[in-house]
This record gives structure tokens, C-alpha cells and sequence, in this order.
């Protein structure tokens, strides 16, 4: 969950007045500055597969949104004023070429959360040489709006008009039930709302499914049920050649923090014990193992491993490169 800097949209925009101000000689006499970056891409080999991470946005997490003990919390604010970009957090999607099918793990937010910094990721995709047709599944690890946003349009169009939706039946449940939504705190509304929104489209095209356990959806990929974060909360271990990788979800939001103190939940974890009590438990097998992860709230390219580090673990990133290394 990402919040819009606003504050920082506001000092842009005076900075651009500022220009005018000084007046058109002044901006010519200084070479221009070229303020575009790069697509928002980056794809590498695991086995046989080719995983792309799909850039959606960046945005900044508030600390009031994690929750510890006081002395770590205390210690998260005093850190912030040395390192204040510590609480940065990506969107990020995933594209899996499995050579026959194309799938989609989570779709980042569209227009649905993120104030207008978020959404880019159909874009990212096209940048990477595919088109939103192309997909043949969309796999989603839950349905907050900033993994499901991308999926429908405002007027309630399907952005992957071929791709069949996979989630678990928990999670599609407890979104999708009005009785469920009416009970729900105020401030929880719209999350209801949205993930009904973006739904509604596929369930009436007969596109939405959902499953209860280890069914096989797609081969080579084996569905780890990761609970807490929302009831059905689900990662997705693809497997080829022996090597593995991981699409983890909402298992880490602030990896700064969260990685150092695993017990630190999000306020957007709906069941706050069973949220900690999954990542205490994922994270040692995974720095015990070797596994690639994709993380869509990492730094991008959302790729890397875990290492055991004190009482937590850090974080061994995959660092971007324009080059296709086979073996990364
Ligand atoms: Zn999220
Ligand atoms: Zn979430």
C-alpha cells in the first residue's frame, strides 16, 4: 500500500514555475536536463523460464503503517532522519514466459490506488515486448488494490481480455461477500469496493477462478498458501531445471525494517499474529534455501535472496543490468 507524495508533487511543480520566472534566457544558457528514465523493465533465466519484472510505480510507506515494539518503532523514526529513503517502496508485477503460456503475477494498480504515481505497469509490459492479449493467466497473491488494480479499468474493461484470473478461494471470498464488506470498518470500504470492481468483469466473462488447495493451474508451479497478510494470501513457487523462484506478495513491505525485525507487521495486515507468525516461518527456509525472490514492494527489480543476518536477514538483491545473463 503506497501513499502519493503530494508534498513532493507541490515542490515540482514551483520548481517548473521557478524556471519560468527566471525567464526563458536563463534555461537556455544551461544545456537541458533530459528528466525521462528508463522502461520500466528487467528480465532474467530461471531454468527455462523467463521472468520479467514489471515496474507499476514507487511510493513511500509511513511508518505510522508498521507495527512493533516501541524501541523498534522509536529506532525506525530516529533512522529515518539519517536515511530518509528507507520507508521507499515499490509496485511491481511479474511476467513468467513459460515458452507455451504467458502468466501474469499480480498486476500492479492501475487507477484503483496510488493517486496517479502507480499504474504504469500494462506500460512496462508493452516496453518489454508483450501485449496486455497476450497473457494467458493472471495469477494474484490477494486482492488489495495495489496487486489487482491493473486488471480492469475504471468503466470496468478488462485490461487482459484473454487471461483467465486465478485466486484462492479465501481471499475471493472474503473480498467479494457483501456481508463480509458491510461489516468491514469505514475506512476498509473502499478496499471491498475496488476488489468488486475489478473482479466483476472477468467472473461475468466466466474468467475468475479460484482454488482450495494444490490443484495444478499451470505446470511447474506449485501454490504456497501464506496466510495473514488477508485470508487467502498466496505465493507461487515456479520450479524448472531445478532452479526456484518465489512471487511472495505482501510478505515484506518495508524491507528495511522488516527484514531486521520480521515480527513488525503492516497495519494493512488483516490478521496481524498469523501475518508475523508466516513471515517468521517463510523467511529461514528461504535464506536456507536457494530461491529466487520476487517481491513486488522490493527495491526493483523486486528480485533477490534472503541471507541470515544476526537476529534478521538481509536482503542480496539482483542488480539491473542491460545485458541477458543466463545464470543470474
Ligand atoms: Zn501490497
Ligand atoms: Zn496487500
Amino acid at each position: 500500500m503506497l501513499k502519493r507524495d503530494s508534498m513532493r508533487f507541490v515542490a515540482a511543480l514551483l520548481a517548473v514555475l521557478a524556471i519560468f520566472v527566471a525567464g526563458p534566457n536563463a534555461a537556455l544558457d544551461a544545456a537541458s536536463q533530459h528528466r525521462g528514465q528508463v522502461p520500466g523493465f528487467y528480465r532474467l533465466k530461471v531454468g527455462d523460464l523467463e521472468v520479467t519484472a514489471l515496474f507499476d510505480g514507487t511510493g513511500t510507506f509511513d511508518p505510522h503503517w508498521l507495527n512493533g515494539t516501541k524501541a523498534t518503532m522509536d529506532g525506525v523514526v530516529e533512522a529515518l532522519h539519517e536515511d530518509p529513503h528507507m520507508l521507499e517502496v515499490a509496485d511491481t508485477g511479474f511476467l513468467v514466459n513459460t515458452g507455451k503460456q504467458l502468466i501474469l503475477v499480480d498486476a500492479g494498480a492501475g487507477t484503483w490506488w496510488g493517486g496517479g504515481v502507480l499504474g504504469r505497469l500494462a506500460g512496462s509490459l508493452r516496453s518489454a515486448g508483450y501485449t496486455p492479449e497476450e497473457v494467458d493467466i493472471v495469477l494474484l497473491t490477494h486482492l488489495h488494490s495495489d496487486h489487482v488494480g491493473g486488471l480492469t479499468t475504471q468503466d470496468g474493461k478488462r485490461v487482459f481480455p484473454n487471461a483467465d484470473v486465478y485466486v484462492a478461494k479465501a481471499e475471493s471470498d472474503f473480498w467479494l461477500a457483501p456481508e463480509i464488506a458491510a461489516k468491514a470498518p469505514k475506512d476498509a470500504q473502499p478496499f471491498f469496493q475496488s476488489a468488486q470492481a475489478i473482479a466483476a468483469p472477468y467472473i461475468k466473462a466466466g474468467k475468475w477462478h479460484t482454488f482450495t488447495g494444490s490443484e495444478p493451474i499451470v505446470d511447474g508451479m506449485q501454490l504456497v498458501p501464506l496466510p495473514g497478510h488477508t485470508p487467502g494470501h498466496t505465493g507461487y513457487e515456479f520450479s524448472s531445471k531445478g532452479q526456484k523462484i518465489l512471487f511472495w506478495g505482501d510478505i515484506v513491505h518495508a524491507l528495511r525494517v522488516q527484514l531486521q525485525h520480521p515480527e513488525v507487521t503492516a497495519v494493512f495486515d488483516i490478521d496481524q499474529t498469523a501475518a508475523a507468525a508466516t513471515r517468521l516461518q517463510l523467511l529461514p527456509k528461504l535464506a536456507s534455501e536457494d530461491v529466487l525472490i520476487a517481491g513486488p514492494h522490493m527495491n526493483f527489480p523486486a528480485l533477490g535472496r534472503l541471507r541470515k543476518q544476526g537476529s534478521g536477514y538481509s536482503w542480496a538483491p539482483v542488480v539491473f543490468t542491460d545485458r541477458w545473463n543466463e545464470n543470474r
